[in-house]
C-alpha cells in the first residue's frame, strides 16, 4: 500500500515533521533508524530548548517528541533505510511506497578517533559550543580545528571560560581573515600551531588532553570542530547535494523545503551546516511537513 508520507530519520526534525503530518491526517510512517532519537540522545541537559526553563535531558526530550508523534497517529519503525528510488512516483523507500518523502537523516560531527574521546563524550568532549559554552564559566576549554567553525567555537567559549586553547594541525588558520584576526588577537585564546590531540584523560570527566608532542594540557573540555558529515550516502545520485554532501533544498519557491525532486522534502541538520540546533531542526521539520501537506493537496 502506498503511504501518503514517509519521514526518514527521528531527530527533532523528523519527530516534529511527524507531529505536524499526523495532526494533518497524513498518517505518516517514520522510519526512525535503528539508533533512533538523533544526536540529542548523546547528551545530558539541554538548556536552550524553549519552554523548559529548568532544562531537559536530551533522551527525555526525544522520548517526549516520539510519544507526541505517536499520540497523533504517526507510525514509527526503528529501521535504517538502505535504499531509495526517487526516479518515479510513488517513491520507493526500501520496500515501502510513498507519494511524498521528508528526509531528516541529520549529520554527525567528525571525530578524532583518539583514546578517551568516546569515553568522555558528553562528559567534557563536546561538539556544540553554542550549546555547551555556558557550562564552562571560569573553566578551561580546548577547541580542535582551524576553520571558521573552530574559530567561532573558540570565540563563543571566551565569553565564559577563563582560558581557551585552540589546537590547529597546520601552521595557519583556514578560517576567513576576519575570524582569524579575532581569534589571534583575543587575549583569552592561546593557539597551539602544528599540533594535534592524541589522547583525552580524566577520571569521570575530561581533565586533560595530551598533544602529539607529549605536552599535557589541563582542561575541562575538548570541543571538536573539525567538521560534520551529513547522513546522505543513500541519496547520492538521487537528489542534489552540495560539495560537502548536504542536501540542497529550496528548489521551489512555493515549497521552500522541497529538494530538486518534486515531492521529496528535506529538513534539519542534513540540509543545515550553519545553525545545527535542535530548535532550528524542529522548525524546519515543521516547515517540511506543512510543505508536504500543501503539495499533496495541490497535486
Ligand atoms: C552531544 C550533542 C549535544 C547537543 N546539544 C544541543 C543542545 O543543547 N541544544 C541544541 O539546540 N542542539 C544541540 N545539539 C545539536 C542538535 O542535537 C542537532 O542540531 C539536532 O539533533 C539535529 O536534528 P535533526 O533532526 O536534523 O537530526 P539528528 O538529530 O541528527 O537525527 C537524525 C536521525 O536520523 C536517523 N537516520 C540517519 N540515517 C538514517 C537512515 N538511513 N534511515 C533511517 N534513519 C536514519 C539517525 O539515526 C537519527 O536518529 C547537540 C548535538 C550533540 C551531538
Amino acid at each position: 500500500m502506498t503511504k501518503k508520507l514517509i519521514i526518514i530519520g527521528s531527530g527533532p526534525a523528523g519527530y516534529t515533521a511527524g507531529v505536524y503530518a499526523a495532526r494533518a491526517k497524513l498518517e505518516p510512517l517514520i522510519l526512525a533508524g535503528e539508533i533512533h532519537g538523533g544526536q540529542l540522545m548523546n547528551t545530558t541537559v539541554v538548556e536552550n530548548w524553549p519552554g523548559s526553563k529548568a532544562g531537559i535531558m536530551g533522551p527525555a526530550l526525544m522520548a517526549e517528541m516520539r510519544d507526541q508523534a505517536q499520540k497523533f497517529g504517526a507510525e514509527i519503525l526503528d529501521k535504517n533505510v538502505t535504499k531509495v528510488d526517487f526516479s518515479k512516483r510513488p517513491f520507493m523507500v526500501d520496500d515501502y511506497l510513498a507519494e511524498a518523502v521528508i528526509i531528516t537523516t541529520g549529520a554527525s560531527s567528525i571525530r578524532l578517533d583518539v583514546p578517551g574521546e568516546k569515553e568522555f563524550f558528553g562528559r567534557g568532549v563536546a561538539t556544540c559550543a553554542v550549546c555547551d559554552a555556558p557550562f564552562y564559566k571560569d573553566k578551561v576549554a580546548l577547541v580542535v580545528g582551524g576553520g571558521d567553525s573552530a574559530c567561532e567555537d573558540a570565540l563563543t567559549l571566551t565569553k565564559y571560560a577563563r582560558q581557551v586553547y585552540l589546537v590547529v594541525r597546520r601552521d595557519a588558520l583556514r578560517a576567513s581573515k576576519i575570524m582569524a584576526e579575532r581569534v589571534t588577537t583575543n587575549p583569552k585564546i592561546k593557539i597551539l600551531w602544528q599540533s594535534q590531540v592524541k589522547q583525552i584523560l580524566g577520571k569521570t570527566k575530561v581533565e586533560a588532553a595530551v598533544l602529539v608532542n607529549g605536552d599535557k594540557l589541563v582542561t575541562d573540555g575538548v570541543f571538536l570542530a573539525i567538521g560534520h558529515r551529513p547522513a546522505t550516502e543513500i541519496f547520492l545520485g538521487q537528489i542534489n547535494l552540495d560539495h560537502k554532501g548536504y542536501i540542497i533544498n529550496g528548489a521551489s519557491k512555493d515549497y521552500p523545503t522541497m529538494t530538486n525532486i518534486t515531492g521529496v522534502f528535506a529538513a534539519g541538520d542534513v540540509v543545515d551546516h550553519r545553525y545545527k540546533q535542535a530548535v532550528t531542526a524542529a522548525g524546519m521539520g515543521c516547515m517540511a511537513a506543512l510543505d508536504a501537506e500543501k503539495w499533496l493537496e495541490n497535486k
